[in-house]
């Protein structure tokens, strides 16, 4: 547990850190962060995401955002940007698929927004032929905001930092991470925290109660609200996540080899995340001055869009693979598998009205 000894190490030094730093360091410390050292895709890998299942996700993705740009009188010199791009799999799909607008592609720049050095060479790797003028950012900043901008995320906003805060009775404190008989634990803040950081609506959590937030995330999205509404261009969110407030429980998730672990058992093993807070996203994409559509389920939006006739279609040109089409799909966009429980969010400029995938 080497990066857990150095976790500790650092809290006897600083003192106690809170939940946020913690995930921060375990997903990314440059040496031995989960993300920075590994490929967590995939049937051998930790947990397996939508355009890793099919080709398909990725190329009604691609659509989308043509319609989008379309929609928008084909603005030249635009930007496509994607946020944690994995193995690059969505990427390539999206730029397949958009072949069908050859001006679309003809002056676009690519930007790949990803922290991990291992995962941009295998994103590098796998968009070698694709023939896009592609380059690569640690993080999203202001440099992205003077063109059009075209984003996209799936299952990158439940792996940003989140803050805890737990209901006692002398307020909402915050959950920190300390070293106690030499291993790590969780400990609350002595002091709470000024009740302005808890939205009223969570005031009727009973005593243990747990309000979670990613700051990270909201300032985040409210940057993109902010270049999509000055410059153009349309982001979809997709991740899982919850659309309104159900409950008090803490959503912050280890998850090794397919299995649930502890969270501060392995720092660095286990891919940590969080169920991501629609509503506060979509509440920041508002302050960005962004027209905000949805959240919608991902079953509703993918069906919304033609992914039942896109594997139709499919099972036609290859009919051996007629039932893998059939239970991807099934995967996307089935109540009981990925369809209710992952949502999407998008961000376009508030002169354009109605959005395909997110009309009621
Ligand atoms: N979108 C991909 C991968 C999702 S996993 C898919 O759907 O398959 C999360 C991705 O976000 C990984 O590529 C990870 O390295 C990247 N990532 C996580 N936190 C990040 C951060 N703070 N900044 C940049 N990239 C990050």
């Amino acid at each position: 547990m080497r990066l857990g000894g150095r976790i500790a190490d650092l809290i006897e030094a600083q003192g106690p850190m809170s939940v946020a730093q913690f995930m921060t360091i375990a997903l990314l410390d440059p040496q031995d962060g989960y993300y920075a050292t590994r490929d967590p895709f995939g049937a051998g890998g930790d947990f397996t995401t939508a355009p890793e299942i099919s080709q398909m996700f990725g190329e009604m993705v691609g659509l989308w955002l043509v319609q989008a740009w379309a929609d928008q009188g084909c603005p030249k010199n635009s930007r496509l940007v994607e946020l944690g791009p994995g193995r690059g799999t969505l990427m390539a799909d999206i730029l397949r698929a958009a072949a069908v607008a050859p001006e679309f592609l003809a002056d676009l720049e690519v930007v790949l927004v990803e922290a991990s050095p291992v995962l941009q060479q295998m994103q590098a790797e796998k968009l070698r032929g694709s023939g896009a003028d592609i380059s690569w950012q640690n993080q999203f900043d202001d440099s992205l905001g003077d063109r059009p901008l075209f984003l996209v995320a799936n299952e990158f906003f439940d792996a940003l930092p989140v803050r805890q805060y737990v209901k006692t009775p002398r307020g909402w404190c915050e959950r920190m991470v300390t070293v106690l008989d030499g291993e790590l634990a969780f400990a609350l803040a002595p002091v709470p925290a000024h009740k302005t950081l808890v939205p009223a609506d969570r005031e009727a959590a009973p005593e243990g109660g747990v309000y979670e937030t990613s700051p990270a995330a909201i300032a985040l999205c409210e940057t993109i609200a902010r270049i999509v509404a000055a410059r153009g261009g349309a982001a979809l969110m997709i991740d899982y996540g919850y659309s309104a407030v159900t409950g008090f429980a803490e959503t912050l998730q280890a998850v090794g080899g397919h299995q649930f672990a502890e969270v501060l058992a392995e720092p660095g093993e286990d891919d940590l995340s969080a169920h991501v807070d629609f509503a506060a996203l979509a509440a920041a994409g508002k302050r960005g001055g962004a027209n905000v559509c949805g959240p919608v389920t991902q079953g509703m939006f993918l069906a919304t869009i033609g992914i039942v006739e896109r594997a139709e279609q499919l099972m036609k040109s290859h009919p051996a693979e007629a039932e893998s089409l059939l239970a991807a799909t099934g995967r996307l966009i089935g109540g009981d598998q990925m369809g209710t429980l992952f949502k999407a969010l998008a961000f376009v400029p508030p002169s354009v009205g109605d959005v395909a995938g997110f009309a009621p």
